[in-house]
């Protein structure tokens, strides 16, 4: 199963690609993830990278688009994959359709989670993040079992630099002036499929799986 996960940060689509990468076995590839472990690592590609991120802009599409395909050779992904996060942008999904072509390993389906702006950032201001494992709480939704430290490390949950409130309203501004319109792309080729990013974790994971398998999607 090939998938791309579309929509606003907060809208869910890390945590449903977690849920879906373990029942299907599959990678989860997260650019976003990619990204932050190279800024950790201090690498040539993190260094880049790190401005953009902070201030919640897009990091340059030749540097993502390079980390995907990269990805995309790694022997993990030829029985499938969720791309969490990428595409952002219509070049970067032009170059995703093209790295698949020439495999021959179309898209099965584009997962698009629909939201709201105040679900987003009532989301993303509680979301508290280990550095360490890199699991992911909410004070309020998913709270730790003692506030602050990892349930699963013992390491202390911090926040995210770009989920301070200011930073996520440039977040979504990005999201609607340079992602949105990969709904319409996608919708193009019939292979868009609409989720609820309101619903509960464990609800939208059911929504989710009855699509695939509606569409027999072949897992
Ligand atoms: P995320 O964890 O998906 O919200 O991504 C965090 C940040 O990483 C974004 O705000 C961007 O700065 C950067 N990023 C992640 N994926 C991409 C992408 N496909 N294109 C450009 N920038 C990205």
């Amino acid at each position: 199963m090939r998938l791309v996960l579309l929509g606003p940060p907060g809208a869910g689509k890390g945590t449903q690609a977690e849920k879906l990468s373990k029942e299907y076995k599959i990678p989860h590839i997260s650019t976003g993830n990619i990204l932050r472990q190279a800024v950790k690592l201090n690498t040539p590609v993190g260094i880049k990278a790190n401005s953009y991120m902070t201030k919640g802009e897009l990091v340059p599409d030749k540097i993502v688009i390079e980390i995907v395909a990269e990805r995309l050779k790694e022997p993990d992904s030829k029985n499938g994959f969720i791309l969490d996060g990428f595409p952002r942008t219509k070049q970067q999904a032009e170059s995703l359709d093209s790295m698949l072509k020439s495999v021959n390993m179309p898209l099965d389906a584009v997962i698009y989670f629909h939201t709201t702006d105040q679900v987003v950032i009532s989301r993303l201001t509680g979301r508290r993040v280990c550095k360490k494992c890199g699991a992911n709480f909410h004070i309020k939704n998913i709270p730790p079992k003692k506030a602050g430290v990892c349930d699963f490390c013992n390491s202390v949950l911090t926040q995210r630099e770009d989920d301070k409130e200011d930073t996520i309203k440039n977040r979504l501004n990005v999201y609607k002036n340079e992602t949105a319109e990969l709904i319409d792309y996608y919708k193009k080729s019939s292979m868009l499929k609409t989720v609820s990013g309101d619903l509960d974790i464990n609800e939208a994971y059911q929504v989710l799986v009855k699509a695939l398998k509606n569409d027999s999607i072949k897992v």
